[in-house]
């Protein structure tokens, strides 16, 4: 029987062995591991991307987050205590980056259609306490409209995306600067370069991107132990610099981005094409935007039974994710309260297909056959 990984790494990366080991060898024997042209290109080639005035390269995606918050901090705009508003169906680390800086995270629930924070819910979460939002790109599908600009303008909000799943999608309404690619619609934005991610490095690596001058130089300071020029530390700061090896893989995987995000995109149609069972949902395309599919998530209601069906013929499948941040041991005391019945029936059905490389067009329409058969 022929087997559909959900995802193997290995071979989603095997098309640019040559290339990786080339760059990975040239900065080996060129000995400079860190602070050096790999780094600095990337930082260039992702503004390039995002629209961006600056790109600082960073140690992950989570850090990437605190990062910012912290340095907006030390610029005076965000203090302890503050609120931050964050979807309630997204991954933990959204959270975890409001909760390390002293803040207190909201939670707002989704909407049904993208599965992202609902921005007309927003306002209704506003206190005298509130200071900024973070709008998640969740599976690739941006997370942007003119109710949430509106509403961060008017309440002087910042706006930090957390653009971890989301590197190279576009929105349909122009973000703060002008662009449309996210990563440069708000104020700041996180970039996770986690192996599994759209833009994979081989271990871990992120990015902060921002047009703003005074931002990009106190992220860039805090993440080199707060110095701004050598041994003289003006914040008590971080380790949280990126390296120029997984620079350098970097570098090599985002030649491929476009191509990449391409794929996933015709494969996420000829899955929503191809699944015509009733008991399955699909993710809804928005044609005037371009989602990048870092996950193609479907909802049924005995997902148990389904992914029992797909393991039984071959295909792997993950969930994204079982226990929303509201529900997690570590936020019990702060937040198991609430009541986010959205978020808590999308925990309870999404399923996530294959649908990174080598996955193909005529894999795509295998499993929606599989599927068609629950
Ligand atoms: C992956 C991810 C992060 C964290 O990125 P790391 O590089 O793993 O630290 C943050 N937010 C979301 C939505 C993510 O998917």
């Amino acid at each position: 029987m022929k087997q559909y990984p959900f995802l193997d790494l290995a071979l989603a990366n095997a098309p640019y062995m040559d290339e990786l080991k080339a760059a990975a060898c040239e900065v080996i024997e060129r000995g400079r591991y860190l602070h050096s042209t790999q780094t600095e290109l990337l930082e260039q080639e992702v503004a390039t991307l995002c629209h961006v005035k600056h790109c600082i390269g960073v140690s992950n995606g989570l850090d990437a987050l605190k990062l910012i918050l912290r340095a907006y901090k030390e610029m005076g705009k965000l203090h302890d205590g503050d609120e931050v508003i964050v979807p309630a169906n997204t991954y933990v680390a959204t959270l975890l980056a409001v909760s390390d800086n002293g803040l207190t995270p909201v939670l707002c629930e989704p909407r049904e259609d993208t599965m992202n924070m609902d921005s007309r819910l927003i306002e209704g979460l506003i206190t005298a306490r509130t200071r900024a939002v973070m709008p998640v790109h969740l599976y690739g599908t941006p997370c942007w409209d003119t109710t949430l600009m509106q509403v961060a303008q008017r309440h002087g909000l910042l706006i930090i995306e957390d653009n971890a799943q989301a590197i190279g999608a576009a929105s349909d309404t122009g973000g703060l600067h002008g662009t449309r690619v996210t990563g440069g619609l708000g104020n700041a934005a996180g970039n996770s370069f986690y192996p599994t991610k759209n833009l994979g490095a081989l271990g871990d690596a992120g990015a902060v991107t921002t047009n703003d001058d005074d931002l990009a130089s106190c992220v860039k300071a805090l993440a080199n132990y707060g110095s701004d020029r050598r041994y003289h530390n003006i914040y008590m700061g971080y380790n949280c610099r990126l390296d120029e090896i997984q620079a350098a893989m970097l570098r090599v995987k985002l030649r491929h981005l476009q191509d990449e995000n391409a794929t996933r995109g015709a494969l996420a149609r000829a899955y929503s094409e191809s699944i015509t069972n009733p008991r399955v949902k699909t993710p809804v395309i928005f044609e005037d935007m371009r989602q990048i599919w870092h996950q193609y998530v479907v909802r049924v209601d005995d997902r148990e039974a389904f992914r029992a069906h797909l393991a039984d013929n071959g295909v792997g499948s993950d969930i994204h994710y079982a226990t929303p941040p509201h529900r997690q041991p570590c936020y019990e005391q702060q937040l198991s309260g609430l009541s986010l019945p959205l978020t808590e029936r999308l925990a309870s059905e999404v399923v996530s297909l294959p649908i990174a490389p080598p996955t193909t067009i005529d894999d795509a329409r295998a499993i929606a056959d599989i599927i068609n058969r629950f």
